[in-house]
């Protein structure tokens, strides 16, 4: 490792100069060393000097674990100092002095250095690191006035000082001396990540990106015209570069596209990028940066809203509604010639401590809140963004604020306007926007407020520094307008372990300070609930510890088994006794993957989840992609009806493959652990599916085969199905889904996405009868199977195991002790005969109310 010495006549000039070239790598990616003023005057004030004593001591301190140092100086006197230190020192590792601009050889330097470049590879990126600058503004220097006023965000695009050319892709090119043509590998395109590597690996050489044929051009040094690029999968890319260290640059910065940004080189044909799926196309979260919409409705006192719950548990707290937006700054006030220096040093000075923040919290946070954090943080420290600003406020005298305003949003809606995951950045960008603009005007930022007792978040969406915000704070659960199951927002919720529900419509209309229960399992929120309300939600989420043994009062056998994704689900289930899995979501083990896993890393994770219950049966389901779970790996094509469409076990029509590896993987895994694995598929509407699916289930090796009764179609041919699987296991959320017509995501019409209607009720019955006559088992694994009150009424119509969160399996356990087999079925039949949702519950209860049963 090569150590840095910054020598210069400030303290505060070196220690800024610091900040901001550490912004550029990890934390401790690199050795730095300032060695700067001339000690203090008499009343402590700094003295503006430089001091070789100082130099030499910190070549020293380098020395003792770097391999070199290199010393990089700002003006005169340091020169002299720098060279006095090399007489002074003690150590004798190779030093040298580097000709090179102070603040950006410094950056070049550190980055160099953390790259872990040598002596002199580090010694060029610095002396070259004002070619970068000389590139971008090269003959437009003169004319710097008129191009900043073309740098208004909303002006047609042409370059700013210092900015990108937009309109002119080719004119560097011109100017180039290395150019290569590269293709974008991975599945998600030029996102957050990728664009933070490119401008690290690029980092020291005037490197700049334009998508072919036509598309914009961007330098490589600037997070947000990368993100702006829009290159997705399967997109040719231009790489030109110039000056020292140029050409090492471009084969640094093209090994990143060959790997695919480290996220996997998509197997799809790299000639026909992949459109995002139709459900990420509609996300709501591009349209999820704006405030709480003032117009919203008033939730009121009673109201239950639905969306999708995204992270599991159920709690009640008052509402805090995420920090007042900033009010836009006032674009009318013009700032005076005289003024506009101290305005752009706002600008630079914020725009350093927010990224300073940001580094501090990245620093401190972990797991995926790390990475996103850091995401932000280089965000904040986007050359681009203060160089577009502080245009704006020369050329056009506009306030500090105003500026940064401008210009975040511009950013923001060019991303909006490509869709799909680079429009999943927006909200990084407002957030980096509001922070900076805050510390400008020294008002409290935006975001999550803090609380000294536990509240419930509620935001039309969060960006995701403020769920990274939430670790330890008093935050206990999320609700959120906008979002998706693959959202930032659930995301950090599964793994702060906090309750919470997306794509609530309505939620930021539900006034501040209100009590709201969140059912992070249903989906839904309700506001003011009745203290009984709010008891029996406090007595249900109590779990209730399951003995390991579920059965009827008359004795009657019931297994209760958990419903898992993964290792963690299911090590949890073990400890909560469930007697087996019902249903292993094994798409959840693979939601971000780009590339379609190995067999080999399948069998690993299938393992994982075999191995706590061995001796018991595991039903595994096979990849239900598609829909609300677009997996990128399996090449998801826009839909106009994705729920309608090629998912679960359709997606083998398209892709073989994908299930024969499944398959073979799941046979692996279950000759080395001793769990009794058996498989089903997801979405199956036909017999010659269910027959398809079990003639290769058993080429691979596998006994037990089943389907799951998602679909109308497959409950009504249940008969015949069992003539060819071995079991059937129903999905109740899909069944309501398709039965009722209903989208199980729209909130709107969760009344009729009801397992207790009784046509979904009838259907159930209709195959548990069937199962009856078949002598086969009969498995629910639909949310429904968690519905203590519910669980009878299943039991009675015929099914033989239910699967649910591990969390429910001690109260429906206690609900099933109270009945017998004969109150099941006349609690069935009566829910059944029902002619809506609510009678149905109403039958139930009335046939099973007794003084032994806990529910009643
Ligand atoms: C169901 O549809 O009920 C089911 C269990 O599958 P998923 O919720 O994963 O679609
Ligand atoms: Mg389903």
């Amino acid at each position: 490792m090569i150590g840095v010495v910054a020598v210069s006549h400030s303290a505060r000039l070196g220690e800024a100069a610091l900040e901001l070239a550490l912004q550029m790598v990890p934390s401790g990616g690199a050795q730095v060393r300032v060695a700067a003023g001339a000690g203090t005057d008499a009343d402590g004030s700094p003295v503006l000097g430089t001091d070789a004593v100082a130099v030499a001591a910190a070549i020293d301190e380098l020395a003792e674990d770097c391999d070199g140092v290199l010393v990089l100086m700002d003006l005169g006197s340091a020169v002299l100092s720098a060279e006095l230190a090399l007489e002074l020192r003690a150590s004798d590792v190779p030093v040298r002095l580097a000709p090179a601009p102070f603040v950006e050889g410094l950056l070049a330097a550190v980055v160099s250095a953390s790259a872990g470049g040598e002596l002199d590879a580090v010694a060029a990126e610095a002396a070259g690191a004002l070619a970068a600058k000389t590139g971008q503004l090269g003959d437009d220097l003169a004319s710097a006035a008129d191009a900043a006023s073309a740098a208004a965000p909303d002006a047609a695009p042409g370059p700013a000082p210092g900015a990108d050319s937009d309109a002119a892709p080719g004119a560097d090119s011109r100017r180039s001396a290395f150019s290569r043509t590269v293709r974008v590998r991975n599945a998600l395109g030029i996102h957050a990540r990728p664009a933070a590597l490119i401008a690290e690996a690029s980092a020291g050489a005037v490197v700049r990106l334009r998508r072919l044929p036509d598309g914009p051009e961007a330098s490589a040094a600037s997070l947000s015209r990368l993100l702006v690029l829009g290159a997705r999968h399967g997109d040719e890319v231009e790489l030109t570069a110039d000056g020292p260290g140029a050409e090492a640059a471009l084969d640094r910065v093209a090994a990143l596209f060959d790997d695919g940004f480290g996220e996997g080189t998509s197997c799809a044909s790299a000639s026909e990028p992949a459109e995002p799926p139709a459900s990420t196309r509609s996300d709501p979260s591009v349209s999820a940066t704006s405030a709480p919409d003032p117009s919203s409705t008033t939730v009121a006192p009673g109201a239950v809203l639905r969306g999708r719950g995204v992270s599991p548990g159920v709690v009640s707290a008052p509402v805090v509604l995420l920090g007042a937006p900033l009010v836009e700054p006032d674009g009318a006030v013009t700032v005076a010639p005289a003024d506009r220096a101290a305005a752009v040093s706002a600008i630079e000075w914020a725009a350093v401590a927010v990224a300073d923040q940001l580094r501090r919290r990245t620093d401190a946070a972990s797991g995926e809140s790390r990475a996103i954090l850091d995401a932000s943080r280089l965000l904040a420290s986007d050359p681009e963004l203060v160089a577009e600003a502080t245009a704006l406020v020369q050329a056009k005298g506009r306030t500090a604020p105003r500026a940064v305003w401008e210009v975040g949003s511009a950013h923001a809606r060019k991303l909006a306007a490509l869709g799909g995951r680079m429009a999943e950045r927006v909200a990084d960008v407002l957030d980096v926007r509001d922070r900076i603009i805050a510390e400008i005007l020294d008002v409290d930022l935006p975001g999550v407020p803090e609380r000294d007792e536990p509240f419930v978040l509620v935001a039309r969406d969060l960006a995701p520094a403020d769920t990274a915000a939430l670790d330890g704070g008093n935050c206990v659960a999320l609700v959120t307008e906008d979002g998706g199951p693959t959202s930032h927002t659930a995301i950090i919720a599964r793994s702060l372990g906090l309750p919470a529900v997306v794509a609530a419509a309505g939620a930021t209309g539900i006034p501040a300070d209100s009590v709201v229960l969140v059912d992070g399992d249903r989906g839904t929120i309700e506001v003011e609930p009745s203290a009984e309300v709010v008891e029996a939600a406090r007595a249900a989420s109590a779990v209730i510890a399951f003995d390991g043994r579920g059965a009827l009062a008359d004795g009657e056998v019931l297994p209760l088994l958990a419903n898992v994704g993964g290792a963690a689900d299911a090590e949890t289930a073990a400890a909560a006794r469930a007697e087996g899995v019902g249903l292993f979501r094994t798409e959840f083990c693979f939601l971000d993957r780009a590339d379609a896993p190995s067999v080999d890393e399948q069998v690993a994770a299938y393992r994982a989840v075999l191995r706590p219950f061995a001796g018991c049966r595991v039903v595994v389901r096979t990849l239900d992609a598609g829909s609300d779970k677009p997996l990128p790996f399996t090449d998801p094509q826009p839909e106009e009806n994705p729920a309608l469409g090629v998912r679960g076990l359709r997606l083998a029509r398209r892709s073989p493959q994908l299930l024969d590896d499944q398959l073979r993987a799941l046979a692996a895994a279950a000759r080395q652990e001793s769990a009794h694995v058996e498989v089903m598929a997801p979405m199956v509407a036909t017999v010659a599916e269910a027959r398809g699916f079990v003639e290769r289930c058993r080429s691979a090796g596998l006994e037990r085969v089943g389907v799951m009764i998602e679909t109308p179609s497959a409950a009504l041919l249940a008969a015949e199905l069992f003539a060819v699987v071995d079991f059937v296991s129903i999905g109740t959320n899909d069944l309501a889904q398709y039965t009722m017509a209903a989208d199980r995501l729209l909130g709107e019409l969760g009344d009729l996405n009801d397992p207790w209607q009784p046509a979904v009720l009838r259907l159930i019955h209709a195959v548990g009868q069937a199962g009856r006559a078949a002598g086969k088992p009969v498995g629910v694994c639909g949310e429904a199977a968690g519905d203590p009150a519910l669980a009878p009424v299943l039991v009675g119509c015929g099914v033989t195991s239910l699967s649910m969160s591990s969390r429910g399996l001690g109260r429906v356990a206690a609900a099933l002790a109270a009945v017998t087999h004969e109150d099941c079925r006349r609690a069935a039949e009566a829910a059944c005969s029902a002619s809506g949702a609510e009678e149905a519950r109403a039958a139930a209860r009335r046939v099973l109310a007794n003084p032994e049963n806990p529910l009643y």
